[in-house]
This record gives structure tokens, sequence and C-alpha cells, in this order.
């Protein structure tokens, strides 16, 4: 039984996680981050291999490091602990090849981005105009103030009285799901179909059951703070933060797995580790997924009303079965970008091993692989059943045919691949099972059907008192700014709950 008793204790030190404690670390208190793995990051984390190479085990594709407005959260979060990276402009966020020959790109530009799509669809000029000039709508209500928890009465009063309108959009658009704002303006069903694959890239869902608050997020930040890559590798976030943390007094703890979170009397007041080792704390974040912290952390007896409702309305979607190569320079075409997506086929784009994502970060930090060689990251959703109940010599060769397929498949856009590969390890569902402690390597909650926009996705408080949950199973869903929001949120909530300043 350690003796110390904590402020609060933050479970894993995802993003989601490493933000809200650097934050509260910032504003005095003791916290404790306890993390399961070697390195911090979770999703965000980065492996080495021996000849030289640094991969991203999945984020690579980073907004929220723009420097100005209030949306730029990866910056401000760093800056909170007096932190910075230096991070390098991507000019353009991702590179399509869709079916019936669309091939696009996504310019910072936006101007630019708007003429290369109304090019393929010039009957359609007006509406997209109006669609993403809609999102931008968004954009600027949320840029326009500090984000902070909406669990807060004091803060939504504060911010309401010196935005009215930007508040008033927000609670407009709150409800709202892309697909229908998207139908309103455009007709062409295959534009509508692109309006699908640019939701589902990133919230894996289609345009009808993404939430319009963050459409209006990605699809204008992209071309405002813009998509930056942080020189060293996005592993370099969470390494940052973790130094924040520590100058500001508090700390981690790696190999640190929690098992149980402890619960007297309906509060939560510590956890409990593989060790046997338990600590107390006046305030409990979990940074894991809501089905690992309601289903493995406490007995399922505990399990809260308000968790069993949610798990009715959001489902888990797959994991991604992950090829992480190493090429030579030569091998990649002259001018390609950095990041792409892939889908041969409309029907497929949901479809296991359907849509390819794309990633060859070397192109804007050549640091990354050794001189003369690139990496080229590339993931597709995979659900982890494809990949249980396999003998080790079966599941070795599913995956090798697996990674056969997305070489082949690849080869429509890096056709000397085959030839110029120097190095390939491949991830499953399994893999990011195990090393990311994410229940069946699900890459986060999406709506089992069509939901009122971000209504249904719950803050950071829980039904159980003292705990709270942080990360990409809360508002407002995935990716690192995202779930750095989240973190800011949580933060903030405890830290008034403390009495902190
Ligand atoms: C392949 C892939 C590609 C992606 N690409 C992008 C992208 O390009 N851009 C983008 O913005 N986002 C991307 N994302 C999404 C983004 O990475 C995630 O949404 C985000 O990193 C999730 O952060 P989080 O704080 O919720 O938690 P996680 O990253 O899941 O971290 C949780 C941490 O908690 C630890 N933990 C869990 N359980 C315990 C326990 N019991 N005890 C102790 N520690 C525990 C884990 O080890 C982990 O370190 C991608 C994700 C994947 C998987």
């Amino acid at each position: 039984m350690s003796s110390t008793e904590y402020d609060v204790i933050v479970i894993g030190s995802g993003i989601g996680g490493l933000v809200t404690a650097t934050q509260l670390a910032a504003k005095g208190a003791k916290v404790l981050v306890l993390e399961r793995y070697l390195i911090p990051g979770g999703s965000a984390g980065y492996f080495d291999r021996e000849d030289g190479y640094r991969f991203d085990v999945g984020a690579s594709m980073i907004f929220g490091f723009g420097d100005k407005g209030t949306t730029n959260l990866l910056t401000r979060a760093l800056d909170g602990v007096g932190m910075s990276i230096e991070t390098i402009p991507d000019p353009v966020q991702v590179h399509y090849h869709l079916p019936d020959g669309l091939d696009l790109k996504v310019h910072r530009e936006y101007e630019k981005f708007l003429q290369e799509l109304t090019a393929y669809f010039p009957h359609e000029e007006k509406g997209i105009r109006q669609f993403y000039d809609e999102c931008w709508k968004v954009f600027n209500c949320l840029n326009a103030m500090e984000l902070l928890s909406l669990e807060e009465p004091r803060y939504l009063t504060r911010v309401f009285f010196q935005h009215p309108f930007a508040c008033l959009g927000l609670v407009k658009y709150l409800p709202q799901n892309v697909g229908d704002i998207a139908r309103r303006y455009i007709q062409d069903p295959q534009l509508l179909k692109f309006i699908d694959a640019e939701c589902y890239i990133w919230s894996v869902v289609p345009a009808d059951r993404t939430p319009m608050i963050n459409a209006g997020m990605v699809f204008s930040d992209r071309h405002y703070g813009g998509i930056n890559y942080p020189k060293g590798g996005v592993g370099q976030i969470a390494q940052k933060l973790v130094e924040g943390l520590e100058n500001a007094g508090s700390h981690i703890k790696y190999k640190a797995r929690v098992t149980e979170i402890l619960v007297e009397n309906n509060r939560a007041v510590g956890v409990k580790i593989a060790s046997g080792e338990t600590f107390r704390a006046k305030r409990v974040v979990s940074n894991a997924t809501r089905w690992d912290t309601f289903e493995k952390l406490m007995p399922s007896t505990q399990k809260p009303n308000s968790e069993k409702k949610w798990s009715q309305r959001y489902q888990q979607s797959p994991s991604f079965l992950s090829l992480h190569l190493g090429v030579k320079a030569e091998s990649l075409p002259a001018g390609i970008e950095c990041h792409h997506i892939l889908l041969e086929n409309w029907d497929d784009m949901e479809a296991e091993q359907g849509t390819i994502f794309v990633s060859i970060p070397t192109l804007l930090d050549p640091s990354l692989a050794p001189e003369g060689h690139h990496i080229v990251h590339t993931f597709t959703p995979s659900w982890i059943q494809e990949w249980e109940n396999l003998s080790p010599s079966e599941y070795a060769q599913k995956k090798e045919q697996a990674a056969n397929r997305l070489i082949e498949r690849l080869t429509q856009i890096i056709p000397d691949l085959d030839r110029g590969l120097d190095f390939q390890e491949v991830g499953t569902p399994r893999t990011h099972r195990r090393f990311l402690g994410r229940d069946n390597g699900t890459y986060g909650p999406v709506p089992s059907r069509k939901l009122l926009g971000l209504l249904g996705m719950p803050f950071n408080r829980t039904a159980i008192a003292n705990l709270y949950c942080v990360g990409d199973s809360t508002f407002p869903g995935q990716g690192l700014n995202a779930v750095a929001f989240s973190g800011f949120a949580c933060a903030h909530r405890i830290a008034v709950d403390l009495g902190l300043g």
C-alpha cells in the first residue's frame, strides 16, 4: 500500500490523459499518471527498429499545431507546461485515389481545394462552396472561444456573455450530422459519396453518422492552422508533455497496469495496479476506453445505468491492420504527397480491409529513416474476429498474405514499391489490443445508428463520484486534437471540483 495520497491519478498516458495531467499539474495539483506500457502516448506513440527507422504507431495527420485562434490545442497543451515542438507544415492534407477516377488533393489552401473538387463536379460549384462554407461557420464559432468544460456552468455563462453568437451557433450545430447538411446543398450522388469518404477517413463512419461539430473542425482547420508534422515524430508530443509534467512536480510511472479502480460508497478513491500496489487520490481519471474502464477495471455489478445506455447508442469501431514499411527513396515517385487514401470500390469503404490509409512522414521529416530511405505506414480497418482462433503459423501466414495484398494495392500510387522494400512489419488488431490496451484494439466508439450529432457523447464526469473519463471515449471523440480538447475540459472540471485556481 502506497502511503502518498495524490490529488489526481490518471490511468493511461494517451494524449487525453497527458493533457489532463499537465493542465492540472500546472495549476499546482499533485498528479500521478500510471501507464501500463514502457513509453507514453498510446495511439500517438512510436517504436524504433534497429536499422534506424522510427515508426509512428498510429496518428500522423496532425491537427492542433496552429499558431492562432483557440483550436490549436496541442500547441496550447505543450505551452501550458512550458514546452513546444518544432513542426513541419504539410502542403496537402490528403491525396484521394477514389473510385470512378476521382483523384484529387485537399490542399492547405482552401480555394485551391475547392477549385480542384469543382473541376470534377462543375454543376455543383455553388453547393460545394455552400457546404464547406457552412463547416467554416462551425469552426469560426469554436475558434472564437476558450475551449473548456461544458460541464462547468460558470464557464458556460462567461463564454456565453463574451461570445453570444458563437455559442448560439454551436448549440444549433451540436445535434446535427454532416449528411443532412451536405444533402441540403449537394445532389450529385458521386459527390455525396466523396463527402462520405471525407468523413470516413477520420470518423470511420459515413457523413450521416458524423457529427457536424467534428466536421467543422476537421474540414476547416486543415486550411487554417493546417496539418503540421512534429519534428522527430509524433511520439515527441507525449514525450514533451511528460517532460513538462515532471518539471511541474508531478510524476508518471511506467509498467504500471491498473487492474482495478477502487470504489468506496460509490466514490472512486484510488486504484490498484498489477503488482498489487494501491494508490489513493481525491480524483481518478481513466484514459482507457469506456469498455476497458467500466467492464474491466471494476466489477460488472458496479456498471452505472448511464454506461449501459451509452453502450446501446455507441458501438466499437474496428481496429486496424497496419503495415510498417521501410523503402528505398528511389522507389517513391517524384512529388508524391505524405498522406493518401485508396479505395477501389465505393461499396467497400466501410468493409474489412476496404479503405487504405497511407502515410509517408519521412517526406516531411527525413530523420525518421536511414539516409536514402523512407517510411511508408499503411493501415486499413480490420476486425479482431478476423485474427482470432488461429495457430501461430496460421496467424503468421495470414499476416503475410494481408501484407502482400496491401503492397499490391499500394503499387497504384508507388509502382516500384516491391523492388524498393527494405523493412517490413505487420501489426494486426491483436497487436493494437496488446500494445495500446484497447478493448479489441478498437479505434474508438462510433454511433450504432444515426444519432443527434454529438449530443449523445458523454463529457468527463461519470455516474461514479470522483471518477472521470478522458480521451476518445468522451466528447468530442477520436483524433489527437479532439482528445486534447477532452483533456482540457477534464482538467478544468477537476480543477473547479478541487478548488484549484
Ligand atoms: C492506426 C491509427 C491511425 C490514426 N491516425 C490519426 C491521425 O492521423 N490523426 C489523428 O489526429 N488521430 C489519429 N488516430 C487517432 C488518435 O491516435 C487517437 O484518437 C488518440 O491518440 C487517442 O488518445 P487517447 O488519449 O484517447 O488514448 P490512447 O491513445 O488510447 O491512450 C491510452 C493510454 O492508456 C494506457 N492504458 C490503458 N489501460 C490502462 C491500464 N489499465 N493501466 C494503465 N494504463 C492503461 C494505454 O497503454 C495508453 O497509453 C489514429 C489512431 C490509430 C490507431
